[in-house]
């Protein structure tokens, strides 16, 4: 049984549908405060070819919550990706992040070594390298965040590092670029309150209602003034967490992958693309920076392919049509 933490968020479900695609049971472990329980009901009923799947509410944060998952279930591996992942608030209110990250993986480090459980793949992200000194960006890029939520995922890292070496638990550590679109069949997608990520929110303007998309900036140096960004299929991510899973299952030592595409799209690229997908002329505000953004973000992925043998295959495009069927579900558009 793979135990799934954050199982009921937007990239957590997504892997939940890629590991019963796989034929692994799954038991889901989600406070509910940003995922949804609708979510966890879909996941419930999606063809399970006999498999297992199972929902427990607790919250990292409570050691009992956690250690009672492990009691319970025969856990063989963990996916983690239960934590709070917005920038901006990250650094208004480090305390959050710092406990509910930090604190609550460390309770499941924990829980899992008290049980014998000594595989984890975990949800890390570009942010732990920072303002990038070169793209695309390697996984020898130094490592130095720039703000709190890119901290706590760095010290996780380490974490892992150092429980590797006492302890002997192996870890994948995926360094997740810009993740973007829904399931292929429409069963999950991105839904967050507020909503702050780019597609997402250009596509909610074309509702009746909508807001005017506003565009953080057009003066970075790029190649026409917005920010470059490396926008990575959630499908695609998905499988990579698979294909991680297994690598560990075959004994494979701890390590570390980026996840991206090699492409990089501008925001003015992202918007002209969500016109021709809707066929909609979406009204556009450009307004200033928003802090802490860097003008260009791109992975390198060559090492996740050649050592996990991962192939990310969906286009920007085909990101957008998903995410765009998704948000006519969620603003009941359909
Ligand atoms: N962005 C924007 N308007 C929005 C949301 C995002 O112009 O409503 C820009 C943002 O400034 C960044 C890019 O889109 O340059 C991607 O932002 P997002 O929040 O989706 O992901 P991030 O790169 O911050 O992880």
């Amino acid at each position: 049984m793979i135990l799934v933490t954050g199982g009921a968020g937007y990239i957590g479900s997504h892997n939940v549908i890629a590991l019963i695609d796989a034929g692994y049971d799954v038991v889901i472990f989600d406070n509910l405060e940003l995922g949804h329980i609708e979510t966890v009901e879909t996941l419930k009923t999606v063809q399970t070819k006999g498999k297992v799947v199972a929902f427990i509410k607790g919250d990292l944060q409570k050691p009992q919550d956690i250690n009672a998952v492990f009691e319970r279930y025969k856990i063989d591996a963990v996916v983690h990706f239960a934590a709070y992942s917005q920038v901006a608030e990250s650094v208004k209110n480090p305390r959050k992040y710092y406990y509910n990250n930090v604190y609550g993986t460390l309770n499941l480090l924990d829980a899992m070594l008290e049980h014998d459980v000594k595989k984890i793949v975990f949800s890390s992200t570009a942010a732990t390298y920072g303002e990038p000194e070169y793209v695309p960006i390697d996984e020898k890029h130094p490592q130095i965040p720039v703000n709190t939520y890119g901290k706590t995922k760095l010290m996780i890292e380490s974490i892992m590092d150092d429980y590797d070496n006492a302890y002997g638990l192996k870890s994948v550590r995926l360094r997740y670029f810009n993740v973007a679109g829904a399931d292929s069949q429409n069963r999950v997608g991105e839904w967050h309150e507020p909503e702050t990520h780019l597609i997402p929110n250009i596509l909610k303007s074309t509702f009746s209602g909508g807001k005017t998309f506003q565009m953080f900036g057009d003066d970075y140096p790029t190649k026409d003034g917005t920010c470059v960004r490396d926008y990575i299929n959630v499908e695609d991510l998905a499988k990579a967490h698979v294909l991680a899973l297994k690598y560990l299952s075959n004994g494979g030592e701890t390590n570390y992958f980026n996840l991206g595409t090699t492409e990089g799209s501008s925001v003015k690229e992202v918007f002209s693309s969500c016109e021709a997908v809707t066929g909609k002329k979406i009204p556009l505000e450009v307004k200033s920076r928003r802090e802490g953004d860097p003008a260009k973000l791109i992975a390198d992925n060559n090492k996740a392919k050649k050592e996990l043998g991962w192939i990310p295959e969906k286009s920007l495009v085909e990101s957008i049509k998903t995410a765009y069927c998704w948000e006519k579900n969620l603003s009941g558009n359909i």
